[in-house]
């Protein structure tokens, strides 16, 4: 079987319920690329990420096992379906979201990389998945949303392109969006999203950004910021200079249309595997701020929130007092 060439892939990193599936899919809209949703997971079958593969729902409204798109890419890539390599692959991707990996990478990528013990085969394995989506779908690209910022590091380590847009949200914002209870649709069955504390919630937003501040900055190829904010009250500016920035041809194709009550995406079919709701909405799509916390939160979670996260938060102009 022939390689096929690596793919560039577009990470997008930051703080879960950060709004980054509407912007990877508007990216990815714009781009031509596929957007399977946070490739981190693929080889990870735990409840978190949404259960076994086949059992998972495709953003075409299919199993993944009965989406033709994920047939192909299964039937190049048998390990997706081989439970001795998913277990592997889930000891390393929890490493790229432990609280416990975070002090060792930040003291050094390559010593954090050479803790996870990679077996020989998963580095050249990764690549593959990576490459064999792109092919399927005719694309040199991939839109990934796994967010995490030791993932770019794995995926450097895998001989990828990886360019990194770093998706910022108000953590008052971030953290009522982890407080409340979300169903993932697996299957026909639905599986809850384990709930954080908010001070456990404000930290991980901390730290999600001073790693990819730190570390992932430096690993990238290309890296570019945007506020979640910014994107939805303009996204044509915001992609076309996101994009842009991160050494990409933006084309004329206008999906994106400004009518008189907002911005709107007119938004194809993409084969996700992983990522919230809004992954299976085609056809015009309202881009609106997602404001909720403003009235729901409580007094306490904001102060909290607030206080464990205001140097950095201030840094990016989120002003929480
Ligand atoms: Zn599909």
């Amino acid at each position: 079987m022939s390689e096929p060439k690596a793919p560039v892939v577009l990470s997008l990193v930051g703080p879960g319920r950060g709004g980054s599936t509407v912007i990877g899919r508007i990216l990815a809209a714009q781009l031509g690329a596929p957007f399977p949703g946070e490739t981190r997971s693929m080889w990870d079958w735990t409840d978190f990420q949404g259960g076994p593969l086949c059992e998972r729902s495709c953003g075409c409204g299919r199993l993944i096992c009965e989406c033709p798109f994920w047939e192909q890419v299964i039937a190049e890539v048998p390990s997706l379906l081989d439970r001795q390599f998913v277990a592997e692959a889930e000891r390393i991707h929890a490493g790229t979201i432990s609280a416990m990996g975070m002090p060792l990478y930040l003291l050094s990528a390559q010593k954090w990389l050479r803790s996870l013990r990679l077996p020989p085969g998963y580095l050249p394995e990764l690549r593959r998945l990576l490459s064999v989506i792109a092919e399927k779908h005719g694309s040199s690209v991939i839109v990934d949303t796994s967010k995490s910022p030791r993932y770019v590091t794995l995926l450097r380590a895998a001989g990828v392109d990886v360019r990194v847009l770093q998706v910022l949200r108000d953590p008052r914002a971030v953290v009522y969006g982890w407080s409340r209870r979300r169903e993932v649709t697996v299957g026909k069955s639905g599986r809850a999203l384990p709930n954080l504390s908010t001070p456990m919630q404000s930290l991980t937003w901390d730290g999600t950004i001073v790693q990819s501040w730190l570390r992932c900055r430096v690993e990238a190829t290309a890296w570019h910021t945007v506020r979640y904010e910014d994107f939805m009250n303009d996204p044509d500016e915001a992609m076309r200079r996101s994009l842009t920035a991160l050494g990409f041809q933006t084309t004329a194709e206008q999906f994106l249309v400004r009518r008189e009550d907002g911005w709107y995406a007119d938004l194809p079919v993409q084969h996700s595997m992983q990522g919230n709701e809004n992954r299976v909405q085609t056809g015009e799509v309202p881009l609106r701020i997602d404001a909720r916390w403003r009235t729901e939160m409580g007094s306490r979670d904001r102060f909290v929130t607030s206080a464990l996260t205001w140097p950095l938060a201030a840094l990016y102009g989120y002003w929480l007092w």
